[in-house]
């Protein structure tokens, strides 16, 4: 019976944690001595059984509290450093992914690509006449803006699985893995007009677009965004609010 009941501690402790483990606990010794004490005056013999119950019982609970107590500051102390980890991979400003963030989810999106032998393709994006908003509206409605356009992009694309990342100022990058570039030219498409139709932070805002697809195992991050970008220039050269 002393067995059985060590057995309950220890596993009510792992199934339920420290809190409410304690709680099952005190409830089931409470339920004993009530149920001692409702079944009259105890014989002597009985009450040694009881008291080394017990007292067991108080042992085996303590020492599962504080194994489960120190298992569960563990992994808190676990889940706030990958929650700062995750906070560091993100720009301050607009909540996308930071600058170095994006390298590697590019770098680590090619590789996935090459592995799956599945297309990939990125967007570059980048707001048109931006300095006019600081020099008209100020450098606080210019913040907003950058806000709002990383919030409208990652909206846009993260239901098909792509990335959102601020690449520098008010240049972006968005990744989209499993696509080739007609898909691409899609998106991008549908991105420009997102941005175009409604205003940003109140402002009527466009930005030009420039689409690069992985060409195979000889391409690389750094070619592959130099085509994306120069697209997107070439988007600024034909006249801007358009998909190169
Ligand atoms: P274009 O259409 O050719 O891209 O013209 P543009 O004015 O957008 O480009 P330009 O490179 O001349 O200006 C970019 C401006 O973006 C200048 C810079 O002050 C502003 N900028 C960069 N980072 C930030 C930021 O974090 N906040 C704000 N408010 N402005 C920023
Ligand atoms: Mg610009
Ligand atoms: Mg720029």
């Amino acid at each position: 019976m002393t067995l059985w009941l060590t057995m309950n501690v220890l596993v009510s402790y792992l199934v339920f944690g420290t809190r409410l483990g304690t709680a099952v606990n005190l409830g089931s010794v409470l339920t004993m001595i009530v149920s001692v004490l409702m079944n009259g005056p105890l014989e002597a013999s009985n009450m040694a059984d009881w008291v080394t119950a017990i007292i067991v019982l108080g042992g085996t609970g303590l020492i599962a509290f504080n194994v489960m107590a120190f298992i569960e500051q563990n992994l808190s102390a676990h889940q706030q450093t990958s929650q700062r980890l995750q906070a560091a991979r993100k720009d301050a400003l607009t909540e996308v992914l930071g600058r170095s963030a994006t390298e590697e989810e590019l770098e680590r999106s090619i590789e996935q690509a090459l592995k799956n032998r599945a297309p990939l393709s990125i967007i570059v994006t980048d707001i048109d006449h931006f300095k006019r908003v600081n020099d008209v509206h100020g450098h606080g409605t210019g913040d907003d803006v950058l806000r709002s356009f990383g919030k409208r992009l990652r909206r846009s694309v993260s239901t098909s699985g792509g990335q959102v990342g601020r690449w520098g100022g008010e240049e972006f990058l968005v990744i989209l893995p499993g696509m080739a570039r007609p898909d691409a030219v899609v998106v991008a498409e549908r991105l420009r007009a997102e941005v175009a139709d409604e205003p940003i932070a109140g402002l009527n805002v466009t930005a030009s677009f420039g689409v690069g697809s992985l060409r195979g195992a000889e391409d690389n991050a750094e070619d592959l965004f130099a085509r994306a970008d120069s697209a997107m220039y070439n988007a600024k050269r034909s006249g801007r609010n358009l998909v190169r």
